[in-house]
């Protein structure tokens, strides 16, 4: 049985080797940061991490994790429920919620797993839920889940949301369920129009701020913030996994009720492991950082802009965005993937995407901004690009 199967296994890998979309990891032996090292000893700076705010590496936060591994131990050995509880993860949830203005928290093993718990136990077939075409993999796979009618409008699409929640009028209750912040663009999902039509055509408004959440907003409280609508959506998502530490975790925020039905029904919190006490320790100092101060915040800001701009007076072709995104656009895959492995050679670490992750003849280098990199590291980062640029004929 096995040799058949092998086989069959073998020729896919072939063709994605063929298709060129292999993809191969690179080994990092430093910690995270604006600075890493390689295994092949080069020293790189990174503009590819969700580390937007720097704090993977952060003193403060190690030590907070550091003093809950000696007094915790390492590991929950179990589920929430059971126990798999302590203080600190409870603590946590009611810091998420205090950052987001929300009601009640509750905390994942990761964001897909928050995304893969949420509509199942909220909705029925009897219900819709209206998702943007450019939403997460774990938002889709949710919804896949769930046994509610699905309706999909275009990436941040006004009229075809509108469309779509006209046709979902038949159904008991509507979800429209967005991306804060895309992850290829960088663009901010239309937040306060959205929550506009969700009141007109009687909907909730869900909001994965797994982009946007210390990023977007002047103190990092994500795209409710941008808008100035927080606490208008019913249910936000995010992950400890990108600005908020960069270890792991996920959570929901939002109505207490849901919340609550989530406590109850929601299969990745009843039948996966609790974050490990350490994670939630240094969750809780990154909150209380977030909340003191907005020094990252405003550094994340101030380098988006610089680089943004002093980009765009270079001649690239940026697409507009609001996040700590920053998508050069070249259009052809293969100059994607030139220019990448050539700003490599240069000491900068991007990655080129193309066809399928974008759409066909949209290739491009996506650059991260963090508050983690200085302004010579931007510098550095800047001079590299123009001079590929130059040299592949990107600019003139
Ligand atoms: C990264 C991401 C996730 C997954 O988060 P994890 O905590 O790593 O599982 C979910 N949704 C969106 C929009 C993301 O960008």
């Amino acid at each position: 049985m096995y040799t058949a199967f092998q086989n069959h296994i073998a020729n896919q890998l072939k063709e994605i080797e063929e298709a060129g979309l292999n993809k191969k990891e690179r080994i990092i032996i430093s910690p995270q940061g604006a600075e890493i090292e390689l295994d092949t000893g080069q020293k790189v700076l990174n503009f590819c991490a969700n580390n937007y705010l720097g704090l993977s590496n952060n003193p403060d936060l190690i030590e907070a994790a550091g003093k809950a591994l000696g007094d915790y131990g390492y590991g929950m050995s179990s589920v929430r429920f059971i126990c798999g509880t302590t203080d600190l993860h409870k603590k946590l949830e009611r810091k998420i919620a205090n950052f987001f203005s929300t009601e009640d928290t509750i905390l994942y093993a990761a964001c897909f797993d928050a995304n893969g718990g949420v509509f199942e136990p909220l909705l029925t077939s009897e219900d819709a839920i209206i998702s943007d075409a450019l939403n997460h993999a774990s938002i889709i796979d949710g919804v896949r889940l769930c046994k509610a009618h699905r309706y999909r409008y275009e990436n941040a699409d006004m009229e075809d949301l509108e469309a779509q929640l006209q046709l979902a009028q038949e159904q008991r209750f509507r979800l429209i369920v967005t991306d804060g912040v895309f992850s290829m663009d960088g663009n901010v999902a239309p937040l306060k129009k959205i929550v506009e039509l969700a009141n007109l055509y009687n909907a909730m408004v869900m909001v994965d701020e797994s982009h946007s959440a210390g990023v977007v907003g002047e103190s990092g409280r994500g795209v409710t913030e941008l808008f100035n609508i927080m606490g208008q959506v019913e249910i936000i998502t995010g992950t400890l996994g990108k600005a908020f530490g960069g270890a792991i975790g996920g959570f929901t925020t939002g109505k207490k009720e849901i919340i609550e039905l989530l406590r109850q029904r929601s299969r990745p919190y009843l039948f996966s492991n609790s974050i490990p006490p350490m994670v939630a320790a240094a969750g809780i100092k990154m909150v209380d950082m977030m909340i003191g101060t907005n020094v990252l915040q405003d550094k994340l800001h101030r380098n988006a802009e610089y680089f943004i701009s002093r980009m765009t007076n270079l001649g690239f072709d940026i697409k507009p965005t609001k996040s700590a995104i920053c998508a050069v656009m070249l259009y052809d895959a293969k100059l994607s993937q030139e220019f990448a492995a050539r700003l490599l050679r240069e000491g900068i670490y991007v990655i080129g995407f193309y066809y399928p992750v974008v759409p066909k003849g949209e290739a491009r280098i996506r650059v991260q901004l963090s508050a983690a990199h200085e302004k010579e590291h931007l510098d550095k980062a800047i001079k590299a690009f123009e001079k590929i640029g130059k040299e592949l004929r990107v600019l003139k």
